[in-house]
């Protein structure tokens, strides 16, 4: 099919990234707007105000998501888009936004010509995407039973965060949605990484967004003196982790395939400078789109851990911790994506997502696709997080084109 001939106002885009920016904003250029923070009350009052201006209704579900309805022609479940507008405490002007106001500048263009698409379209603003995802976790049904095992970062109970924003944690299972409400979500996001500028390309097609899986790696050895213990008695913790360390590297660097690995967490005892290390603790966390990958590099490790406990003369074990599953994004989605990219000549490239977003969650019950544009130099979760507003603009039309792609076809 042919892309229409509705376009975005790319001017008003990025006028208004501007305008949402400047709520929070820092003196270095970045944003700080804390879920639940007065900044984000404000950033949120504001979006819903430029939702109702452009023709949809607003309604707080319990989780606190703003979900703004554009009517469509027929009875149908809804297109949906969105992300976040909360931000880290030193945050980029991008990261959620983009997704947001993309969405809402979509609606804007649809209702200036006073069109409506088959199907209602939805933009939905999640709630607290930074500090747990309770908003798009609710929506799936996938949030903790107890507000007790919802952790944020700040240890602020969940319950009155959502009260302060209209939702409702005792109700939280009313947020929940299904695939006859929604028949596809589609999420404009920044890269947050360096691939599509290395690769020189302007539009990511996100295959899914990767499974991630944490091993608790323990060292025992032998504390002893660090001088009087000559080099051929020793059982040092440290010498056996650094090796596991290494190991899990290369097993990463040289397998083929798209994986991350990295051991981010270290935990050495006694940590004195005249004893010889007893014992380590480690956290491995390897994430890659594929289960069964990751099981082959966790036997991987657990060789090679076997092998240096025998050389160091130590014990090491390995536990397996939290895992998150991958959510892949529709085969239908992706193709829409593609092809809307090859009919306005934007060169595009197929990636995972390695960072979690909000489409993770909903991709669980319906199908979900998502787009990606550069961010400059890989920067995010930062000040200098920087996508030209070529790129933001290129990127709300691939999200405009290929939603009216899927009103026609789903
Ligand atoms: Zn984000």
């Amino acid at each position: 099919m042919q892309t229409t001939l509705i376009s975005v106002n790319g001017d008003r885009l990025n006028q208004t990234l501007s305008q949402l920016a400047a709520i929070g904003q820092l003196s270095a250029g970045g944003v700080c707007r804390l879920a639940y923070s007065a900044e984000d009350l404000q950033a949120r009052q504001q979006v819903q105000t430029w939702m109702q201006d452009a023709g949809m209704t607003v309604r707080i579900d319990a989780a606190g998501n703003m979900i703004g309805r554009y009517p469509g022609r027929l009875e149908l479940p809804a297109l949906a888009t969105g992300s976040h507008i909360d931000t880290v405490p030193t945050g980029g002007r991008y990261d959620g936004a983009l997704g947001v106001l993309a969405g809402l500048e979509v609606v804007r263009s649809l209702h200036d010509q006073r069109i409506q698409l088959r199907h209602p379209l939805e933009v939905i603003v999640f709630t607290d995407e930074e500090g747990g995802m309770i908003g798009s976790k609710a929506m799936a049904g996938t949030a903790p039973a107890q507000a007790a095992e919802y952790r944020r970062p700040d240890g602020s109970d969940i319950q009155d965060c959502l009260r302060q924003i209209g939702g409702d944690w005792s109700q939280l299972h009313q947020a929940r949605r299904t695939s006859a409400e929604i028949a596809a979500y589609v999420e404009l996001h920044v890269e947050q990484g360096g691939i599509l500028e290395a690769e020189d390309k302007q539009i990511g097609i996100v295959e899914g967004i990767v499974s991630l899986h944490r091993c608790h790696i323990t060292v025992i050895g032998r504390p002893n003196h660090a001088g009087t213990t000559p080099m051929h008695r020793r059982r040092d913790a440290m010498v056996a982790a650094a090796q596991v360390v290494t190991a899990l590297n290369d097993i990463a660097v040289h397998t083929p395939g798209g994986q991350v690995a990295t051991i981010g967490y270290f935990n050495i005892s006694p940590n004195a400078a005249n004893i010889i290390p007893g014992r380590v603790e480690m956290e491995a966390d390897i994430r890659d789109l594929s289960e069964p990958h990751i099981e082959a590099l966790i036997a991987q490790l657990q060789a090679k851990i076997t092998a240096i406990a025998t050389a160091t003369q130590t014990e090491i074990t390995l536990e397996r911790g939290m895992t998150i599953k991958p959510t892949l994004a529709s085969p239908a989605i992706q193709a829409a994506i593609a092809q809307v990219c090859d009919q306005l000549q934007l060169s595009s490239c197929s990636m995972p997502s390695r960072a979690i977003h909000d489409a993770q969650e909903i991709g669980r019950f319906t199908e979900m696709g998502m787009i990606f544009i550069p961010s400059i130099a890989g920067v995010s979760h930062a000040e200098d997080e920087y996508s030209s507003p070529d790129q933001c603009i290129q990127g709300a039309t691939v999200l405009l084109q290929t939603l009216l792609q899927l009103d026609t076809l789903m």
